[in-house]
């Protein structure tokens, strides 16, 4: 369906929360710096996260909206919340506003459904890279790990271009049990008209070729899509409103050497119990290293969930950082772009959250990696076996989202990796050359010209020839 205008028409439906939503709101607004309209649908509570973001871009003239739907999801604890309460008013809206397609999270497998029987051009957002899709892919394909009896014993992942090795520890649970799960987002996959991915050629050749050759029909590599957020405002509005000031934060920052801080943070959603907080203290006060630490709501533990909250921080430890000036910690939301790009950030300690990963990547900033759940411990391959831009902190388990917490990894483990990344030698210096080599290309990549500003036109052009040639 044409608008006015004749540019084409997205619907962009993300899930409902932190780092699934973030970039799915910068795809909607890199579409439209490429000519299209772009509409995002939402619930009330989950508009707030960027309706700021959407009226400013509004206010300078840019065709960006945002739908709420009349329903609510109340409390987002993961990614495995249900969705399906959003079904029907989806379907209303849709019956009444068709686009010349719709971009859905891969967490509303429900919404297929309905837009295939619309015969709405569905196209996936799956939220992570190539990487992770390929060794999960392989690993399905190829390995019986329900047989598998050592939870522990290194398994290579056969069938890719690098030698990537996993335990069964690492894996989600849907992949240790996957005659339990069946993989319903393949299906979702499979009859889509295509699959967006955030991430750029450059970061991972031979997966996107892989990807494109053995897994989807059709991929538009279209980041790193953070890439878009240029404006001081666009990075501290980004996701969350900060909880710090900003301006306290960068004059902070301000004080430090180049390449001296370690931003410390584990994501949108990742809750830590106390216990493993205060490891994380010790570790970083014994490093010696200064550091901006994002803690965000803290776990409890089932049976203390009643109790006053338990100590996490050893006894005046923010007094001493206060006094040394050594760290910062921030309590709730901070403006990660912001501060990840500021000079004096020469590390990033991460959950290898897709979205930290490459915004990390894109910074020019190396990690210490410390996987938790999801696909984690895939990225966390990707960053130090492949791109050798990482050093790992060493945890073994994935846990699920509000699962009681099964490893607490050690201050030595903390301290020892900090030092390796921040101090100075012939390793580290390599690694740091390494990922400001592909942040160069990462920058290039979204420029006029670069591998993804062209899959953004080439999707564009055939939505627009689909159109044309009268198919919808
Ligand atoms: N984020 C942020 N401030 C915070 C925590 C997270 O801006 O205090 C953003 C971060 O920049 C990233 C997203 O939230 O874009 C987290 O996504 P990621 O894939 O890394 O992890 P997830 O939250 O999905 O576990």
């Amino acid at each position: 369906m044409a608008t006015e205008t004749g540019s084409v028409k997205m619907f962009f439906f993300p899930f409902v929360g932190g780092g699934h939503q973030i970039p799915m709101i910068d795809t909607a607004r890199v579409f439209t710096s490429h000519g299209a309209t772009s509409t995002i649908i939402a619930t009330p509570s989950h508009a707030l996260n960027f309706q700021k973001l959407v009226t400013r871009d509004q206010n300078s003239g840019i065709p960006i909206t945002i739908h709420t739907l009349p329903a609510e999801i109340p409390n987002i604890t993961g990614p495995n919340i249900d969705t399906t309460v959003l079904l029907q008013p989806l379907r209303t809206f849709l019956l009444s506003h068709l686009p010349d397609c719709i971009v859905i999270d891969m967490f509303h497998p429900w919404a297929s459904d309905v837009v295939d029987e619309l015969q709405i051009p569905r196209i996936v957002f799956t939220g992570t890279g190539c990487f992770p899709r390929c060794v999960y892919g392989n690993i399905r394909k190829y390995i019986d790990i329900e047989s598998m009896s050592s939870d522990y014993e290194p398994f290579v992942v056969p069938n890719l271009p690098h030698k990537v090795e996993l335990t069964k520890s690492q894996l989600s649970i849907f992949a240790r049990n996957p005659s339990k799960f069946p993989d319903r987002m393949k299906n979702v996959e499979d009859k889509s008209f295509g699959t967006i991915i955030n991430s750029f050629y450059e970061l991972e050749p031979e997966y996107a070729d892989y990807t494109r050759k053995e897994i989807w029909k059709k991929v538009w590599i279209v980041g790193p899509v953070s890439l878009c957020n240029r404006s001081l405002e666009d990075k501290t509005q980004r996701g969350k409103s900060s909880t710090i000031d900003e301006q306290g934060c960068l004059k902070w920052l301000n004080s430090k050497e180049p390449s001296s801080v370690i931003y410390v943070s584990f994501g949108s959603m990742v809750r830590l119990p106390p216990k493993q907080l205060m490891e994380i203290a010790y570790g970083l006060e014994a490093s010696g290293k200064s550091f901006v630490w994002v803690v965000r709501e803290i776990l409890k533990s089932e049976k203390n969930k009643e109790e006053e909250d338990e100590r996490w921080l050893p006894e005046g430890f923010e007094e001493r950082m206060k006094e040394s000036n050594r760290g910062l910690i921030v309590r709730g939301w901070a403006p990660q772009l912001l501060i990840l790009e500021h000079g004096a950030i020469g590390g990033f300690l991460t959950h290898c959250g897709w979205n930290s990963t490459l915004e990390a990547v894109c910074a020019g900033v190396p990690m210490v990696t410390w996987p938790l759940m999801a696909e984690q411990f895939s990225n966390e391959k990707l960053v130090t076996d492949v791109l050798m831009i990482g050093v790992q902190v060493g945890s073994r388990e994935w846990s699920g989202f509000g699962e009681e917490w099964k490893e607490v990894v050690g201050r030595e483990k903390v301290e020892i990796a900090v030092k390796k990344l921040m101090e100075e030698s012939e390793e580290a210096a390599e690694m740091r050359v390494r990922v400001k080599k592909i942040a160069e290309s990462g920058k290039r990549a979204v420029e006029e010209g670069g591998t993804s500003y062209q899959d953004v036109d080439a999707l564009i052009r055939e939505l627009k020839e689909r159109k044309v040639n009268g198919q919808d």
